[in-house]
């Protein structure tokens, strides 16, 4: 398996790097959609994969365990993510012993997000409180692994400010971070003009759009709210219009979600990352007619 990094390197200049992100199913139709999805997009070669990682470690065994069988099964370089709330050092320590046995060698690492309800919860006394510390930590000792963060176009729902939040960005990438991923969005101009300020104030690696075509209206809407990310207007106004014909929806996202990669590609961005919520058949029509 590549690191990513190398792939990015590789590719810098002469095509952009495509990607899947996946989550970890938590039952059996689940994991047969998933084995459906990585089937079908598998063969449109992706760079790489995901697979994500529930809050508090929920799903640990689960994420090495599809981390693998991408890896084995269907040779796909793939990154594991990784979230250290509620962990301590040692159990950090833990957890790059066994993706470093499993053949993982890129990681995205992140906060998470603080349980829901923090009334009982009291974090690790050596634990960490940003995804730099994080970042760092693995960078001093486990050198080896290709390092991922997370970042913000629209401000992170917690930063005071999107200077702030950009200050706090500029240190992960001084951590050691080979590159960063966005969260979605789907107005390209704000990814532009992060992208502007990042470069301004320092920050050099290659930053990914993460974008997420839209299955449904009502699990976007749930989505954005959480992530703190906007539907733009027109997006909104297409989609109602839409109602619950299915096939007017995929249709409308197909559009959007075309014409805003091609926007991106066009100008420039180093590759994207489909957030696909384990269905295949909207990005892998997003991802025929861009490539
Ligand atoms: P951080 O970089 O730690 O930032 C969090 C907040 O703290 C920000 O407001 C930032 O401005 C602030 N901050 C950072 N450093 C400092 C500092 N030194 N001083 C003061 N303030 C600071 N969540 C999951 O549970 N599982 C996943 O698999 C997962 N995958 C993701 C993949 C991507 C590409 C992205 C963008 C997000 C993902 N998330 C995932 C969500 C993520 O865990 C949450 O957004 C979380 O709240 C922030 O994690 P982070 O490492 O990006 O945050």
């Amino acid at each position: 398996m590549k690191k990513i990094s190398n792939i990015l390197g590789e590719c810098a200049g002469h095509r952009p790097v495509f990607s899947f992100e996946f989550y970890p199913p938590k039952n059996e139709a689940g994991e047969e959609q998933l084995f459906l999805s990585i089937a079908e997009l598998g063969k449109l070669r992706p760079d790489f994969v995901s697979v994500t990682y529930g809050a508090g470690g929920s799903t640990r065994e689960r994420t090495v365990r599809w981390v693998e069988e991408i890896q084995q099964r269907h040779g796909i370089t793939t990154m594991a993510h990784y979230t250290s709330i509620g962990a301590s050092r040692g159990e950090v320590r833990a957890m790059l012993d066994q993706l470093s046995t499993s053949g993982v060698q890129n990681i995205i690492a992140l906060r998470g997000d603080w349980p829901q309800d923090q009334a009982g919860y009291t974090p690790p006394v050596d634990g960490f409180r940003y995804g730099s510390e994080l970042i760092a930590f693995i960078r001093s000792e486990r050198p080896e692994f290709c390092l991922a963060g997370g970042c913000y176009p629209e401000k992170h729902p917690e930063a005071a400010s999107a200077e702030a939040d950009l200050a706090n960005l500029k240190r992960k990438a001084d951590a050691g971070a080979d590159f960063l991923v966005s969260q979605l969005f789907f107005d390209n101009e704000l990814y532009f003009s992060f992208l502007d300020r990042a470069r301004a104030a320092g920050i050099r690696c290659p930053i990914l759009p993460g974008i997420m075509p839209v299955g449904n209206y009502k699990q976007i809407a749930r989505i954005t709210q959480m992530a703190g990310c906007r539907i733009p207007e027109d997006l909104v106004h297409r989609l109602e219009a839409c109602g619950e014909d299915r096939e007017k929806v995929f249709q409308t996202s197909l559009e959007y979600s075309t014409r805003q990669c091609r926007q991106l590609l066009e100008r420039g961005v180093p590759g994207i990352h489909f957030y696909t919520l384990n269905q295949s058949k909207l990005t892998m029509e997003i991802l025929k007619a861009i490539r």
